[in-house]
């Protein structure tokens, strides 16, 4: 069973942990100091033996994806953060650039070393100033101590790395948007094979991990794959952050071992139900995920295989929490616009449908819903799934089925107050429907 546990934030409240100093105070670029001293395949065994999974969404077993990068083709290998996080519900790695760069910078340069990469960048959602200003200077002062450039810590090793700020487009998200996006085209993603371990930047082997996988590889390589396997449960192991919102007393960013009870998570860690109103729902893994009723969440954990077997998914761990008062036809109109806005656009089902979508749960929530618009819905949604390019036309039909599913009276009602007359005084969203469609 998982516990609170603190590997990722420890020092984040700590003063000016975002400066090298500081930082380094609390042990910062102690690890690297030992990698230099490994064999780089070794650390990728202790990476494969640590059984972490990339925590950006996918899962995928980290170690086993550094293992896919040939070593002898004669071209660079490039390592890219990801640090688009623009998945609604989701603010873990703000916190960690903001205000522990240097963990990054460290996790980044201990796995450069292990795959023999000279040059990595950090790609991050363009709208996060901050984040963007404190990790540019964390950078500027390691290259200033002599932590990132030539012979590194007098190893012989050389390592550049860059941080690039994206243009705000979720798709970039997508590694392989995201590598387009970096070599200066529009960010849609690419068809797969090949993938980016083989061929991504500019051709060349290319890893892309996520912020908060690379910030766990200092610990790895510290304390050991095996320690690490030892957190968390079966399956899913370490540690996870939540970044955690909605009616909850207490939002914010919370590191937990995997495993932990979902519903003490939201008592404990979160300090309960806002003004005492009782639990709807939670989507538990960001807005590309099932919600889960309240029923739903007992005895579910926060993990891999356990929300997998409640009907969700981890995710990247965006988790937002309803109360009873939540308009749940609002909520996904919300989500629908969002999407409907941020589809790339290469795909005819997920550019044309979750527009026609966005625009049925608009006049459900407005007033004009027609017998059969959830039906209709549906079927649409069955016509995205799986026809596109990318996997964002098969999660954003999540959320979508799973409210009906789950919220469908509240869905009825609303068409029936409509065709009994009744007239319902709508708050307008605070949006406008944007887009080019
Ligand atoms: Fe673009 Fe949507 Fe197709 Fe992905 S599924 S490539 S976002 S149009």
């Amino acid at each position: 069973m998982g516990e609170q546990r603190q590997i990722l934030l420890t020092n984040i409240n700590e003063p000016d942990q975002n400066t090298l100093s500081a930082a380094e105070s609390r042990g910062a670029y102690k690890a690297i100091r030992k990698a230099l001293e490994m064999d780089p395949l070794k650390i990728i065994d202790e990476m494969k033996a640590s059984s972490i999974r990339g925590r950006g969404g996918a899962g995928f077993p980290t170690g086993l994806k550094w293992s896919f990068v040939p070593r002898d083709t004669g071209k660079p290998v490039y390592l890219i953060t990801n640090a688009d996080e623009s998945e609604p519900g989701t603010f873990k790695d703000r916190a960690l650039l903001e205000r522990d760069p240097h963990l990054v910078i460290e996790g980044m340069l201990c796995s450069a070393w292990a795959l023999q990469s000279n040059w990595s960048c950090i790609y991050i959602r363009g709208e996060y100033a901050y984040p963007y200003e404190r990790t540019k200077r964390a950078i500027e002062e390691a290259y200033e101590k002599g932590y990132l450039g030539e012979n590194i810590f007098g190893s012989g090793f050389t390592h550049h790395m860059v941080i690039h700020r994206g243009a705000g487009a979720y798709i970039c998200g997508e590694e392989t948007a995201l590598i387009e996006s970096l070599e200066g085209k529009k960010g849609q993603p690419r068809l797969k094979p090949p993938f980016p371990a083989v061929a991504g930047l500019y051709g060349c082997p290319t890893v892309v991990n996520n912020v908060e996988t690379l910030a766990n590889v200092p610990w790895i390589i510290e304390n050991g794959g095996a320690a690490y396997a030892e957190l968390g449960v079966e399956n899913s192991t370490g540690t996870k952050l939540v970044s955690a919102s909605g009616h909850i007393n207490k939002p914010g960013v919370y590191e937990v071992g995997m495993g932990y009870p979902l519903l003490q998570f939201i008592e404990e860690e979160c300090g309960g139900i806002k003004d005492g109103n009782n639990l709807l729902g939670v989507i538990p893994g960001g807005s590309s995920t099932c919600v889960l009723t309240a029923d739903e969440c007992k005895g579910v954990n926060l993990d891999y295989d356990s929300l997998k077997n409640a009907g969700s998914s981890l995710g990247c761990a965006g988790f937002m929490v309803m109360d009873d008062t939540t308009d749940v036809v609002e909520a996904i109109l919300n989500l629908s616009h969002f999407y409907s806005h941020e589809s790339c656009g290469q795909c005819t089902p997920c550019r044309e449908g979750g527009h026609w979508i966005e625009k049925i749960f608009r006049r459900i929530a407005e007033g004009d819903g027609r017998p059969g618009d959830l039906e209709l819905i549906e079927n649409l949604c069955s016509q995205i799934g799986g026809h596109t390019i990318c996997a964002f036309g098969d999660t954003m039909v999540l959320p979508y089925r799973s409210f009906i599913q789950k919220f469908r009276t509240q869905f009825r009602e609303r068409i029936s107050e409509v065709l009994k007359g009744i007239e319902r005084k709508r708050n307008p969203m605070d949006f406008e429907v944007g887009g080019v469609h």
